[in-house]
């Protein structure tokens, strides 16, 4: 089961922990792109969704997490709502300037819709994943993977992260697993809450989406059915060209 822990450790810092298993398993992958590799790297971008919106504090904002694995040509997209529910989709992606390295785009959408995005690129997905904590979002934060486990810490007041923060990944990176976080080591784990598989797409919504990417466009040559997927989970949907 796929879970978000939010932890304090030793009154100094606020850790949100992200464990994902089943999830990846049900980010829409097309045949080509279907190998292990590539969903150990899902994995890693479904663990930074989940961490990133487990601070939205509005309701009904999201994250998506977009990571472009450059030499590939492959982009990771996630989304994961405020309540905890997270989807994804994998897909191709065609070379721009860069030639190798990651390319990381998060869009954090608030409950009224207004949306703010970043885009950074880097050589591994550590220094993309720092640079947007540090640089894009200018928190005094770490957010660290360790295998299917994203951990974001952030400094509470009067502390420093660099001291703390050390602190407290020196155990996760020997053990990330909640089990390994004990009382007498200064983990308090405060809540726990559950990560599901789950999109806010609909077939209105996917309708509405192609009505506007077709504006003004001559709909007669189109297929009398036409095929669309959502872009966030890959669900297939069946728009009859009558129904445009
Ligand atoms: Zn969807």
């Amino acid at each position: 089961m796929d879970k978000l822990y939010k932890i304090i450790y030793c009154d100094d810092l606020r850790i949100h922990m992200a464990v994902i298993h089943d999830i990846a398993e049900k980010i829409y992958f097309p045949e080509e792109f279907d190998t292990e590799e590539n969903r150990a790297e899902s994995v890693v971008v479904a663990s930074i969704g989940s961490v990133l919106a487990s601070d939205l504090k509005e309701a009904n904002s999201s994250v998506t997490v977009m990571l472009r694995n450059v030499v590939k040509g492959i982009t990771y997209s996630v989304t994961a709502q405020q309540d905890g529910r997270v989807c994804g989709a994998v897909c191709g992606y065609s070379k721009g300037v860069l030639n190798d390295g990651y390319i990381l785009e998060v869009v954090r959408r608030s409950g009224i819709g207004r949306d703010y995005s970043s885009v950074v690129c880097g050589s591994t997905i550590e220094s993309v994943v720092d640079e947007y904590i540090t640089g894009s979002m200018q928190r005094k934060a770490i957010l660290k993977i360790y295998g299917n486990t994203a951990v974001f810490a952030e400094e509470l007041p009067f502390t420093s992260i660099i001291e703390k923060g050390a602190e407290a990944l020196k155990v996760l990176e020997k053990d990330s697993s909640v089990s390994a976080l004990k009382e007498s080591d200064g983990f308090r784990i405060v809540e726990e809450s559950e990560l599901s598989y789950g999109c806010t797409c609909t077939k209105r919504s996917v309708k509405k989406a192609l009505v506007a990417a077709l504006a003004g466009e001559n709909v007669s040559s189109l297929e009398e059915k036409i095929e669309v997927s959502c872009k966030l989970c890959g669900k297939k949907y069946y728009i009859e060209k009558t129904e445009l």
